[in-house]
């Protein structure tokens, strides 16, 4: 599994305390993965965080 944060973000930080072995905000203020690919234990974890994000700015493939 890949997960990808795209510009509608708002940086309010949910994703990182869902997954924060995907997910951490950046020095931008906003969202990113921080792995290539999702390890196997934090995929549902990814994907919950994809479903919950208020935005839909995660993308998990
Ligand atoms: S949950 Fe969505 S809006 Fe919030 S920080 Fe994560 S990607 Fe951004």
């Amino acid at each position: 599994m890949k997960a990808t944060v795209n510009e509608d973000c708002i940086g309010c930080g949910m994703c990182e305390g869902t997954c924060p072995d995907v997910f951490a905000i950046n020095d931008d203020g906003v969202a990113e993965a921080t792995v290539e690919e999702v390890p196997a234990d934090a995929e549902d974890a990814a994907q919950e965080a994809a479903d919950n994000c208020p935005v839909s700015a995660i993308e998990v493939e």
